[in-house]
């Protein structure tokens, strides 16, 4: 993904071309980069050999899902709907984690007839309704027990899932005696500790607490887990800011705990995987002069990528077409939504920008697709695929006639 003589590539197909062809918003992926993060995920962990179950609340299109079933990936899923769609995608039920504080009976009862690798539970409830389920079903039930570490991620508070204020996992404590309770259980397997404290994290120290609250666990118990699963919550470099996440410090970590016990470690990635493989395509409606700054009107809006307005994210916008005229006034791209939080970016100074010009927001590839709704009756946009140039639409822009039949 670069520029060539001014025209933005991805895997070698200008932006522009794109635009035009499948109209704006459009959101676009790069296989290659897909494979890249992968093979560096798996090279970082080389030394731990884990099951990596891509997070499909990240992105769960069919067609990437499949993708990621062909190179070797699982899922984790967190609803029915997630569970069903990682299936028919070609994902092995023996490669399915299902995760989540409030899976239903009728999700618990799919996800064991599906007899997939494991169910993290959260509560003692959710565990006695399982093996109510398991009873009835004369099955014996593979388990984990997902703790609450008590660990501070650092990250935003919305997406921060390991403290004790959090609504996830369950307490130290607590953890000990439902350890005790499944033991002895006729129907359940307690088969994995797992874990998720945050997402978009960049910083290697909650990881490194983590841990020792899971070793902790782990000595007390002195239960044989097969599976430790460690989540995901590995943070991408949104600001080009040049921060990563060190993943060769952390599986040097996760190796030390390894050394007294042969579980297989299990990791449920979404955003490293994905997030910078993906770009929503917009064009400018309008520039509308203001007093200290001008507004840039973009036809994407919260509805197709939420998160500026739910996080206050900053995802970098690039020109698809770059020229060297900077304009030094305060500029501000914001869609065209009847609300103040409806903006992506605010720039001191910008490239000379007109009407019908083409942008690209960057790192949209997770949560971005996955969190787009029909608010104000806006269609959701395509997407596309991009694999060695050769271009494939792999969801259709909707249908406004269909959302008006459908409301
Ligand atoms: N696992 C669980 C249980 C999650 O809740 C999440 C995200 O919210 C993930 C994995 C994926 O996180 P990320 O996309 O940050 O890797």
């Amino acid at each position: 993904m670069k520029y060539k003589l001014n025209d933005f590539l991805i895997d070698g197909v200008k932006a522009k071309i794109l635009a035009k062809k499948y109209s704006t918003p459009l959101y676009c992926y790069s296989l290659s980069k897909i494979k890249e993060n992968i093979k560096n995920f798996q090279k970082s962990f080389k030394s731990i050999d884990p099951l990596v179950c891509f997070a499909v609340k990240a992105n769960p299109n069919k067609v990437i899902l499949r993708q990621m079933g062909k190179l070797g990936l699982g899922a984790d899923v967190v609803s029915i709907g997630e569970l069903m769609n990682a299936l028919k995608s070609g994902i092995k039920p023996n490669k399915i984690v299902f995760s989540g504080v409030g899976k239903t009976s009728y999700e618990l009862t799919h996800a064991i007839k599906k007899n997939i690798l494991l169910i993290n539970a959260e509560s003692k409830s959710e565990i006695l309704e399982i093996e109510r389920i398991a009873k009835i079903k004369k099955k014996k039930v593979n388990v984990g027990v997902r703790l609450n570490p008590n660990t501070d991620a650092k990250t935003l508070s919305q997406i921060s899932t390991g403290k004790k204020e959090n609504k996830f996992g369950i307490p130290e404590k607590e953890l000990l005696n439902i350890i005790i309770y499944l033991k002895n259980s006729k129907y359940l397997n307690l088969k994995c500790l797992s874990v998720h404290i945050g997402s978009q994290i960049l910083d290697h120290a909650p990881y490194e607490k983590m841990l020792k609250v899971l070793k902790k666990i782990i000595n007390k118990t002195k239960f044989k887990f097969e599976y430790i699963d460690l989540g995901g919550g590995m943070g991408i470099d949104y600001e080009n800011k040049s921060k990563r996440l060190n993943l060769n410090r952390y599986s040097k970590s996760i190796k030390k705990i390894l050394i007294k016990n042969k579980s297989k470690i299990i990791f449920e990635p979404g955003r490293s995987i994905i997030g910078n493989a993906g770009f929503l395509i917009s064009k400018v409606i309008y520039i509308k002069e203001g007093h200290k700054k001008d507004f840039i009107i973009l036809d994407a809006a919260m509805n197709d990528l939420i998160r500026p307005a739910l996080y206050g994210s900053k995802h970098s916008i690039i020109p698809v077409r770059k020229n060297k005229k900077i304009k030094k006034k305060e500029i501000e791209f914001v869609g065209p939504i009847c609300e103040s939080a409806d903006k992506f970016l605010n720039l001191k100074k910008y490239q000379a920008i007109k009407e019908n010009d083409f942008i690209l927001i960057s790192d949209v590839g997770a949560y971005g697709m996955s969190l787009a709704s029909n608010y104000c009756f806006r269609p959701k946009p395509a997407e596309i695929l991009i694999d060695k140039s050769i271009i494939k639409l792999i969801r259709k822009k909707e249908n406004i006639k269909k959302l008006i039949l459908n409301n």
